[in-house]
């Protein structure tokens, strides 16, 4: 099935994932009526805005995580937006994987890892707090009872990066500050999860695969295109046996 999501915010717009994401649901066969392109410079992110100006239905909104300075404003366009409907879904993808040094006990700062648990966990956990009022609108308006990311829904990029028992087989130490910060907002989306069932809530921690993006790096072996296109379908067919769960754009249910 396809993504049914009638309003749809994504963060980190601007490139990479958050990019691809955009472009193919703006271009899908069922496309949502508003979707919300988040990024830190609507003004220099000159492909949302050439992709903007063929499609009414997209609309740029400023969200810088580092703070908090910008959510009220995003909220309340978000809100002037989407009206009526109330936000279907957010996909807090924005993040960041700071590759300058290994991040081992060796070399890891206290500023790195903060640096990290700001943009990929608190930052994705305060713009859930904030959109929750229109996320749980489009909820209790959907006629359509299942919890489901199409009805109401939080995907939360994470890793298995973060992946405990994953990365215990990868024997590697490093990158203490970005693995750490996916184990963390993988955490937070299961609890999420269970916080928010009652109120017909979907949330899910999503493994996007590893992506020849900037943070991906060339080496990686999906193009964006490969694999936004799985994660779409993976979203669009998500229903409760994979809510609060750690999924894979294979639509596999991975541990963590
Ligand atoms: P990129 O580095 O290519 O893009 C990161 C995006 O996050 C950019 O749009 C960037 O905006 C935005 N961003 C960074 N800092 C902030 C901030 N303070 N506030 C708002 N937005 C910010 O990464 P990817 O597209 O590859 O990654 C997207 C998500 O997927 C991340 O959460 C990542 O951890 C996850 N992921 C990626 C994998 C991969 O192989 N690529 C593998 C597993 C997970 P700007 O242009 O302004 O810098």
């Amino acid at each position: 099935m396809p993504l049914t999501a009638r309003t749809i915010l994504i963060t980190g717009a601007s490139r990479g994932l958050g990019l691809e994401f955009v472009k193919q649901i703006v271009k899908s066969s069922t496309p949502p009526e508003v979707v919300i392109a988040a990024c830190r410079n609507p003004e220099k992110a000159v492909d949302l805005q050439n992709i903007a100006q063929g499609n009414p239905i997209l609309k740029l909104i400023k969200l810088d995580l580092e703070t908090d300075d910008d959510l009220e404003s995003a909220f309340q366009e978000t809100k002037a937006a989407v009206g009526d409907l109330g936000l279907n879904l957010l996909i807090n993808n924005a993040g960041i994987y700071d590759k300058g040094k290994p991040g081992t006990l060796a070399d890891i700062s206290r500023e790195s890892m903060q640096n990290h648990f700001n943009i990929n966990v608190s930052g994705p956990i305060a713009v859930a707090q904030k959109f929750l009022p229109l996320i749980k609108q489009a909820a209790s308006q959907s006629n359509v009872k299942k919890i489901t990311p199409n009805r109401a829904g939080i995907i939360m990029v994470s890793s298995l990066m973060g992946s405990q028992q994953l990365t215990y087989k990868d024997g590697n130490g490093a990158c203490l500050h970005y693995k750490c910060s996916k184990t963390a907002i993988t955490m937070a989306s299961i609890l999420m999860a269970r916080e928010l069932k009652e109120a017909g809530i979907f949330v899910a921690a999503l493994h996007p695969g590893w992506v020849r993006t900037d943070m991906g790096t060339s080496q990686a072996p999906l193009s964006p295109e490969e694999s936004i296109e799985a994660c779409l379908n993976v979203i669009g067919n998500a229903e409760e046996d994979v809510n609060g769960k750690l999924i894979s754009f294979t639509g596999d249910i991975l541990p963590y």
